[in-house]
């Protein structure tokens, strides 16, 4: 079926520009994905070359057809740029179009341009690099499980398909120069039907990427805590349900930390709401620096935090001792008060295939109460919350009171700095 080319082009031309509009809109709708902004960008402008390249030996002779081309390097920078901002990367300016300008430059170097094939090879070449960073691109973001398989192979479908694609004239005018139906000029309404393909193949799937990193940030905004930056309650609990399934696999136990403030009443009694919420702020950013990344923290509540670990108790005092520390220092001096802030610490261990995080955090809690009984500023296991409730008052142990906890005598609680390794 013979393929006719000035209608491909037209048709190719409206079908970007459509695209390129329909993307442009979606991106005005959600700006939360500001990616889309660059890819619709990319659309219009390869539309636009298209057209350029279809009426350019008309209008503009030669350099109408090199100023097209470099018009769609251009585009290639814009979806590289586009899947950099994808993943919260600030795009490469110089990067971006660095293409057409090899592209122009070199086209205005005629000796280079008499060797075989040389725009061929030269465009191919372009066009595979630009591929190729944008799948590196897509793929990079590993923070973000949660994206699923099915994202990363969409996200690597379209680079590759891009770097099929465009590379395929290299290959056929390598390879079958003179055969009749791929020499040079015959392939060429194969690779415009092609192109279509792809263009439309390709928004398709951007926007189903869009729409799931859309998702993804609202559902990410859900689960955030505002103030900190820290897992609100409800990511804290789905986060920790996915800690524990994966420390079932491999039989390994799971440890709950609870931090409450000292007397943080008496903070905002003293210095007011805002300052406060700068110790707040404060604590959360000590919790996280001086937890491993994958360690699990969030705030559940007002001046209550929670983590949890993979491995045992003596891993978590570890942690809980470095935090304390760290928090005891941090909290001298915040936002030019002087308050002397501190941090008690709860810890509850559970072997992974009997843990539930409920029941974790209200055994971390009762060993919390029992580090504020015993005098604040310290670290305290649910163990040793036990035996001590046990031997001081065994008829209430397992009912007590807040109240009652906190006037237990408990300085063995206090679990000495010196005793733990840094
Ligand atoms: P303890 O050492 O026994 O933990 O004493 P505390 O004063 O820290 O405990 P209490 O639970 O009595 O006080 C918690 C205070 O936290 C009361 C509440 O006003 C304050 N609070 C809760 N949420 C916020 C918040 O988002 N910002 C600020 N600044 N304060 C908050
Ligand atoms: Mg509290
Ligand atoms: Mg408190």
């Amino acid at each position: 079926m013979p393929l006719d080319l000035p209608t491909l082009f037209l048709v190719s031309t409206c079908i970007a520009a459509l695209l390129g509009i329909f993307l442009l809109a979606l991106w005005l709708q959600d700006r939360s994905v500001r990616a889309l902004g660059y890819w619709a960008s990319a659309y219009l402008i390869g539309g636009f070359a298209v057209a350029l390249w279809v009426i350019s030996p008309e209008v503009l002779p030669a350099a109408g057809a090199d100023l097209a081309s470099a018009l769609l390097f251009a585009c290639c920078g814009l979806i590289w740029s586009g899947a950099r901002k994808f993943h919260g990367h600030e795009p490469v300016a110089g990067g971006a179009i660095a293409g057409a300008i090899v592209w122009l430059v070199a086209t205005r170097m005629p000796e280079l341009m008499q060797w075989h094939n040389a725009r061929v090879v030269l465009s191919s070449l372009i066009i595979t690099v630009y591929a190729v960073l944008t799948a590196i691109e897509l793929r990079r973001d590993r923070r973000k499980p949660r994206e699923g398989k099915a994202a990363r192979a969409r996200a690597l479908t379209v680079p590759a398909l891009h770097g099929v694609i465009f590379l395929s004239p290299i290959l056929t005018t390598t390879f079958f120069t003179g055969a009749a139906p791929f020499a040079a000029d015959g392939f060429f309404p194969l690779f415009a039907l092609l192109t279509l393909l792809y263009i439309v193949g390709t928004a398709f799937i951007v926007v189903v990427m869009a729409k799931e990193h859309s998702a993804l940030v609202h559902k990410t905004a859900a689960m955030t805590d505002h103030l900190t930056g820290l897992f609100n309650r409800r990511g804290f609990l789905e986060a920790s349900e996915t800690l524990i399934a994966a420390q079932r696999k491999s039989g390994q136990p799971v440890t709950v930390l609870m931090f409450d403030l000292d007397h943080f009443k008496s903070i905002n009694d003293r210095f007011g709401h805002e300052v406060g919420d700068a110790a707040l702020e404060a604590f959360a950013a000590t919790a996280s620096t001086n937890m491993r990344s994958n360690d699990i923290v969030g705030r559940l509540g007002g001046e209550e935090f929670a983590a949890i670990l993979p491995g045992g108790t003596e891993t978590a005092l570890m942690v809980a001792e470095r935090v304390r520390a760290a928090f005891e220092k941090r909290g001298v001096e915040i936002a030019g008060h002087v308050m002397n802030a501190t941090v008690s610490v709860g810890v509850a261990e559970a072997l992974a295939d009997a843990a539930d995080i409920a029941t974790m955090l209200a055994r971390a809690d009762r060993a919390l109460y029992a580090a504020k009984g015993a005098g604040r500023n310290r670290i305290c296991t649910d163990t040793e919350a036990r035996d001590t409730a046990k031997q001081e008052k065994p008829a209430l142990a397992p009912t007590l009171a807040p109240e009652v906890r906190k006037t237990a005598s408990a300085t063995q609680f206090r679990v000495s700095a010196d005793a733990i390794p840094a």
